[in-house]
């Protein structure tokens, strides 16, 4: 077969070092691992699919279960009925894979070899080019139209930067002009749109607090989200799965996230220790990945 191989491409007169596939570049692991998880969002017909399908049965529920009696914030279900009367309703997003597709921050980084870093990030945040995923502006505005109030609720970080020193919160500036770009709901009050660490109580990216503060005015009636932290702890879920996962689809609706989240970073918690280098890390963690492959039960995976 070589040998065919050869004298076809003599026949055609390309050279063998041209049909010699290039050198691979020397990414590092884990952003060359992210290759498939941001094609699958930048190309796949099936993603955009996926979020259109989120957004209708959102949009579905927004004239039933959404604005049915009731709350869709674990952390307002001890409040009485009576007392959710008088309260205007309210939907939260998250924003990043949510509202906003980074997919050009991801494809960047893994073109240049380079893995998420906060700085990269920011640099991101402040071209406020993120375009929508599909589905989100749509749900949104309707939302908006029919009298929800919008809390656009991300782990975006709240920073000075050196670039913008008379700017508290970089960040929202940016992310602002972004949404506005978009032609997102609900952005003349500044109180829609909250970041981590905006105020000293939230400065966690465990999403609980901002709710709270969130249910002391309004009923939330939906939460949007890539992330399972959108809706609720992930240790919270775990030991109330069978109570919540009916949620999902009636009044928490879940948009798809191969490329980052909680779950990838519970599966590869304490893979890196401080000391170690970016290689090392990058190898640790993705030694980590395939020891939590699941093998078929009773079948020893071939060495
Ligand atoms: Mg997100």
């Amino acid at each position: 077969m070589k040998k065919l191989i050869v004298a076809l491409l003599g026949m055609l007169s390309i050279p063998l070092a041209v049909a010699r596939p290039a050198a691979t570049p020397a990414l590092p692991v884990t952003a060359r691992e992210q290759l498939n998880a941001t094609l699958w969002l930048q190309r796949a017909t099936e993603y955009e699919l996926a979020t259109l399908q989120v957004y209708r049965l959102a949009t579905e529920r927004l004239t039933t279960v959404i604005a049915a009696p009731g709350s869709a914030a674990t952390e307002q279900w001890g409040v009485a009925a009576t007392q959710f009367a008088t309260l205007p309703t309210a939907i939260v997003v998250d924003l990043d894979e949510t509202v906003l597709d980074n997919t050009y921050y991801q494809a960047r980084q893994l073109l240049q070899g380079r893995e998420y870093d906060e700085a990269s990030w920011q640099a991101w945040m402040q071209e406020a080019a993120a375009t929508a995923i599909p589905g989100a502006v749509e749900f949104l505005r309707l939302a908006a139209a029919a009298g929800h109030r919008i809390f656009y609720v991300t782990n975006r970080l709240c920073q000075r930067l050196e670039s913008s020193p008379d700017d508290p919160c970089p960040a929202r500036t940016a992310t602002l002009r972004n949404l506005r770009v978009l032609g997102l709901p609900n952005l003349d009050d500044p109180e829609s749109l909250m970041l981590r660490g905006e105020r000293p109580q939230w400065s966690s990216s465990d999403k609980s607090v901002r709710r709270s503060a969130i249910a002391e005015r309004y009923r939330i009636v939906a939460l949007v989200g890539d992330d399972l932290r959108d809706f609720v702890d992930r240790s919270v879920f775990e030991s109330r799965r069978g109570e919540l996962t009916h949620l999902f689809g009636t009044r928490w609706f879940l948009l798809p996230n191969p490329i980052y989240g909680s779950w990838e970073r519970e599966l590869t918690s304490g893979a890196c220790a401080p000391s170690m280098s970016a290689a090392d890390c990058g190898a640790q963690t993705l030694k980590r990945k395939y020891q939590q492959l699941k093998p078929q039960p009773g079948v020893r995976p071939t060495p």
